[in-house]
């Protein structure tokens, strides 16, 4: 949407992204005008608003300070979704100079983050890849695993892609069978949150065992099993939706 150039006097939070990495000063998002942070004749846009001041993308790299936005995911959820916003708009912008259909160049629309062919009038939207999430509970144990994807020792619920043509109920089935080769009842949606590791949007939901025995899917899984709620292993410490789900299981565990 509408970018202007800097002149020094404007002030908010600067979100300075490129390739998936923000800029961090001092380990922080810099607050303030642009003059105290130097960043005057840039190109900038508002993306949002937080705590009352604007919020500003600036896609371009720093000399020094490039940092992965995981470092910010435990601060408050919305600064965390506004960084996610921004970074995740840089790379749009830089992945759309071409038109995929016709090949030429695109511009930037003035009313809505997206990018027009003026050859094809091709219109392109950023992506955003749903992955459905879900806390399984039987009885007062929860199943929990350890998923390949991130080698830290953490355990977390069952969580996967949804694919082309399925909705996020069938996503959810489809998910558990190929993870742990159970069957699952009472599914309920519970919330969502972006993800931008890449892009994606967690949808969670809560689910009750129903049949089967666990048969972990090694490309997936390191290992899953039942845990009851009093003993459980490491888990997400910050504030995400695994978190959250995992937490609700309890919760539903200790009513029992
Ligand atoms: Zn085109």
């Amino acid at each position: 949407m509408m970018q202007q150039k800097l002149t020094g006097i404007e002030r908010g939070w600067w979100i300075v992204s490129l390739e998936n990495r923000v800029w961090l000063p001092q380990g922080e998002l810099p607050l303030g005008t642009a003059s105290q942070w130097s960043l005057q004749g840039h190109i900038a846009q508002p993306i949002g608003e937080w705590e009352g001041e604007t919020v500003w993308l600036i896609r371009q790299k720093m000399a020094s300070g490039m940092s992965s936005p995981r470092l910010l995911a435990d601060r408050d959820t919305k600064l965390f979704q506004l960084v996610g916003r921004g970074v995740q708009l840089a790379e749009f912008y830089r992945s759309h100079h071409f038109c995929g259909y016709c090949g030429h160049e695109m511009e930037h629309s003035q009313y809505e983050w997206a990018c027009l062919c003026g050859h094809c009038e091709e219109r392109y939207y950023p992506q955003i890849a749903p992955s459905i999430i879900v806390g399984i509970r039987r009885d007062d144990h929860i199943l929990l695993a350890q998923h390949q994807r991130n080698k830290n020792g953490m355990y977390s619920v069952l969580a996967g892609f949804v694919e082309v043509g399925e909705t996020l109920e069938e996503a959810v089935h489809r998910e558990v069978m190929e993870e742990s080769g159970i069957k699952i009842r009472n599914l309920r949606y519970v919330a969502s949150q972006p993800w931008p590791f890449p892009n994606s949007m967690m949808v969670g939901f809560l689910a009750d065992y129903d049949s089967g025995e666990i048969v972990v899917d090694p490309v997936e899984l390191i290992c899953a099993d039942w845990y009851h709620y009093d003993n459980l292993p490491l888990i997400p410490s910050s504030d995400t939706i695994s978190r959250r789900l995992i937490e609700d299981t309890v919760a539903l565990c200790r009513q029992q």
